[in-house]
């Protein structure tokens, strides 16, 4: 199915500010404004639907949320970037892992299986996608995901 992602994002915004137990602040930015991506909606909602649950979660206080959608030709690339705790270098490879959970994450009395981003790469990786993190400890971190714009299966 197409979805307009400019209205997908808008949705997602919507949901997790009624959710979210701090102040929580989102900034959108689509780029072109009518970029649309050929997919399975509600695998596309909920990949980004963990991503931006765990910028939340992992921003202690208030959470501030960058969201850049941008057209690259035969991809789409979707960053959220948040200004919470972070990850270290070392830890960040193993984020994706089925149950792993960062110890320095749970310090701040948050809660969680571990499993959202293995959701996330696993349905990622099945709609023929990548998912890869940048981040600095107590700076924040960016999820830089890519999904092809035409579904090949
Ligand atoms: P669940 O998503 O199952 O409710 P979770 O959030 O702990 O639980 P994941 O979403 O898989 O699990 O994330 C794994 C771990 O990666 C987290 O426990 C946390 O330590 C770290 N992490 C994920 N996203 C961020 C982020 N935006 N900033 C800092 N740490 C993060
Ligand atoms: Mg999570």
């Amino acid at each position: 199915e197409t979805i307009q992602m400019k209205e997908l994002a808008d949705n997602l915004i919507e949901q997790h500010k009624i959710k979210a137990d701090k102040p929580v602040s989102f900034t959108l930015s689509v780029e072109p404004e009518e970029l649309t991506i050929n997919a399975d909606r509600a695998h596309t909602y909920n990949i980004l639907s963990n991503l931006l649950d765990n910028a939340v979660k992992y921003s202690p206080d208030k959470a501030d949320v960058s969201i850049f959608i941008e057209d690259e030709g035969n991809e789409l690339s979707v960053k959220v970037t948040d200004k919470g705790i972070g990850i270290a270098p070392e830890k960040q490879t193993h984020i994706f892992d089925k149950f792993y959970r960062v110890p320095t994450g749970n310090l701040h009395n948050v809660k969680g299986f571990g499993l959202g981003l293995f959701y996330v790469r696993t349905l990622t990786e099945k709609m023929g996608g990548s998912i890869e993190v940048k981040s600095a400890l107590g700076k924040g971190s960016t999820f830089i995901l890519k999904l092809p714009q035409h579904e090949n299966n």
